[in-house]
C-alpha cells in the first residue's frame, strides 16, 4: 500500500504531526493508500517554502516558464494510464472516464502555457512629459483548495493559471482524493518546476484548508466546493483583506423549448444530468420544458436513458456522505409529492444510484431549489418564454444553463437574461478550458478558465515617469 506525504518545496515531506489518513474506494472497506494527516505545522512549513521560492519562479524568462507548464501537460498524458487508474480507484470512476479528465488537465497547462506572455502590462497615454504604463504582477502565494468529484481536473484548472501568472502555491485537495494532485506536483518538480513554487499539503479542510487560508503569506485564494466551506473562507479572507475566487454549486436549468430537435435535446438533457453520476457542480438538472411537449419529451428521455448503464456510464457517489444525501433527497421528493418516473434507489452495490427522473416538480419544491448532486433530474413545466426565463431565475444558484431551441434569435434573447455564469445552446457539455467559468448569486464569484482566470492571479501595478 502507498503511503502519499505532503508534497512541500520539491519533494515529499512527513507529517509534522506523524499521523496518516487512510484512503479507501468509494462503497469499499479496503484502504488503497494514506496520505499525511497535516495541520497548521504543515501549512506553514509549506507556505514558507512558497513564499520563499516565488521569486526564483518570476524572475525567469516568460518562455522558460511556458516551456516548463507544457512539459507538465506532456508528462501528464505521458502517465496517463497510471493516473486515470488511480483516479479511478479514489473516486468511484468508470475507466473510460478518467483518461479524459488526465487529457483535461493537461489542456490547462497547455491552454496557459501558450498565454504566458499575457499578464504583461500596457502604455497609458498621458500626454507630454509622462511615460506612464501599468505591470501585471503575481500576487505571491496563492492557495488552492479543491474537492472531490474531478481532482486532478480541478486542480490543475486553478494551479496553471496561477503558475502561468508566476504565483507559487499551496495546494489543498480534497481529504477524499488528494493522490493525483500530489502526483501532479511530483511531475511538475521532475520537469522543472522549482522546488518550493508548487507544494501540496494534506488533510482536513477545517485544519489544513483553514490554515491555508488564514496564513499571513497566503495572498489569494482559489476555492472550489461547498457553500458552507465558502462562508468560513469568506470570513478568514474578509478579515485578512485577501481577494478570494469561489466556484460553489449549481442547481442549473436545462430549458427545452417546443421547436428544439427533440431527439439531440434528449441525449443532451441525459448527458447533463448522469454525467459522472450527477457530481457536477454544473450539472444540468432541473429540466424545464414547454408544457406542449411535456410528456412527448420526458418519455424521450426515458427512452434515452435505456443508453445509461450505471456502474459504466457513470460511477459511484464518491463519498459516504453524499451516499446519505441522495438517499435523503428520494425520501424528500416523495413526501414533497413529486412523481417519480424512474429510478430513486441505489443501483447494484456500493454506493451506485440509477438514473432518477421526477416529474410534478414545482419551484418551491426542496429538489427544484437545492443541490442534490447525484444522477437525479427534476422536470417543470413552462407555458412561454417569459415564464421558463422566471422559473430559470428563480434559483439561489446561477452556475450554467441550457437552452434547446431551432430558432437563433430566441436563442440570443434568453442566453442573455438568464442569470448564469456559462450558457449552452443545443449542447450540454462539461465545459471547456477556453471559456470563463463561474457563478452568479450563491454559485460563487470570480472566474477560472479561460483568459479571465488570469486577471485573478495577478495585481496591476500603475508607474508614472517624468520624462
Ligand atoms: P467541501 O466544501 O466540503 O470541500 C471542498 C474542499 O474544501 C476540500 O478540500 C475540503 O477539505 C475543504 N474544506 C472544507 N471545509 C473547509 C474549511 N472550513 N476551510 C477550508 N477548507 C475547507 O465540498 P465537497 O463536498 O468536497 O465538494 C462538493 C461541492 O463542491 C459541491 O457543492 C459542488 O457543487 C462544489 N463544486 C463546485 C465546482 C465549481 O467549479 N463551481 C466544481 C466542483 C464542485
Amino acid at each position: 500500500m502507498k503511503r502519499y506525504g505532503h508534497w512541500i518545496a520539491g519533494r515529499e515531506a512527513k507529517p509534522v504531526s506523524g499521523r496518516w489518513l487512510p484512503s479507501t474506494p468509494p462503497g469499499d472497506d479496503e484502504i488503497i493508500l494514506e496520505i499525511a494527516l497535516g495541520d497548521a505545522a504543515d501549512v506553514d512549513i509549506a507556505v514558507t517554502a512558497a513564499a520563499g521560492a516565488a521569486g526564483s519562479w518570476w524572475n525567469r524568462k516568460p518562455v522558460e516558464r511556458g516551456r516548463v507548464l507544457t512539459a507538465i501537460a506532456q508528462r501528464l498524458r505521458d502517465e496517463a494510464a497510471e493516473l486515470a487508474a488511480l483516479e479511478s480507484a479514489e473516486a468511484g470512476k468508470p475507466a473510460w472516464q478518467t483518461p479524459l479528465e488526465v487529457e483535461s488537465a493537461a489542456s490547462y497547462f497547455e491552454f496557459y502555457a501558450g498565454l504566458i506572455n499575457l499578464p504583461s502590462g500596457e502604455l497609458v497615454d498621458m500626454g507630454p512629459g509622462i511615460h506612464a504604463y501599468t505591470r501585471r504582477e503575481p500576487l505571491g502565494v496563492v492557495g488552492v483548495i479543491t474537492p472531490w468529484n474531478a481532482p486532478l481536473n480541478q486542480a490543475a484548472r486553478v494551479i496553471a493559471p496561477a503558475l502561468a501568472a508566476s504565483n507559487a502555491v499551496v495546494a489543498k485537495p480534497s481529504e477524499f482524493t488528494s493522490a493525483t494532485t500530489l502526483e501532479l506536483a511530483r511531475i511538475a518538480t521532475e520537469c522543472g518546476l522549482p522546488d518550493g513554487i508548487l507544494n501540496v499539503v494534506t488533510g482536513l479542510g477545517d485544519s489544513v484548508g483553514a490554515a491555508v487560508v488564514g496564513h499571513p503569506k497566503v495572498r489569494k485564494v482559489a476555492f472550489t466546493g461547498s457553500i458552507r466551506a465558502a462562508r468560513k473562507i469568506g470570513r478568514i479572507s474578509a478579515d485578512r483583506i485577501i481577494p478570494l475566487t469561489l466556484e460553489l454549486g449549481g442547481k442549473s436549468p436545462n430549458i427545452v423549448f417546443s421547436d428544439a430537435d427533440l431527439a439531440r435535446a434528449a441525449r443532451g438533457t441525459v448527458e447533463a444530468f448522469v454525467t459522472n453520476g450527477g457530481q457536477i457542480c454544473s450539472a444540468g438538472t432541473r429540466l424545464l420544458v414547454d408544457a406542449r411537449i411535456h410528456d412527448e419529451f420526458v418519455a424521450a428521455v426515458i427512452a434515452a436513458l435505456s443508453q445509461v448503464t450505471p456502474g459504466e456510464t457513470y460511477g459511484s457517489a464518491t463519498t459516504r456522505a453524499q451516499f446519505d444525501k441522495v438517499n435523503e433527497y428520494f425520501r424528500i421528493a416523495e413526501r414533497d409529492g413529486a412523481t417519480l418516473l424512474t429510478g430513486g434507489r441505489t443501483a447494484g452495490k456500493g454506493w451506485l444510484f440509477e438514473p432518477t427522473v421526477y416529474t410534478d416538480v414545482t419551484p418551491d419544491m426542496r429538489i427544484a431549489r437545492e443541490e442534490i448532486f447525484g444522477p437525479v433530474l427534476s422536470v417543470l413545466r413552462f407555458q412561454d418564454e417569459e415564464e421558463a426565463v422566471a422559473i430559470a431565475n428563480d434559483s439561489d444558484y446561477g452556475l450554467a444553463a441550457g437552452i434547446w431551441t431551432s430558432d437563433v434569435a430566441r436563442a440570443h434573447r434568453v442566453a442573455a437574461r438568464l442569470e448564469a455564469g456559462q450558457v449552452y445552446v443545443n449542447s450540454y457539455p462539461a465545459s471547456l478550458v477556453e471559456g470563463p467559468f463561474g457563478g452568479y448569486k450563491n454559485s460563487g464569484y470570480g472566474r477560472e478558465k479561460g483568459l479571465e482566470a488570469l486577471r485573478h492571479y495577478s495585481q496591476t501595478k500603475f508607474v508614472a515617469i517624468s520624462l
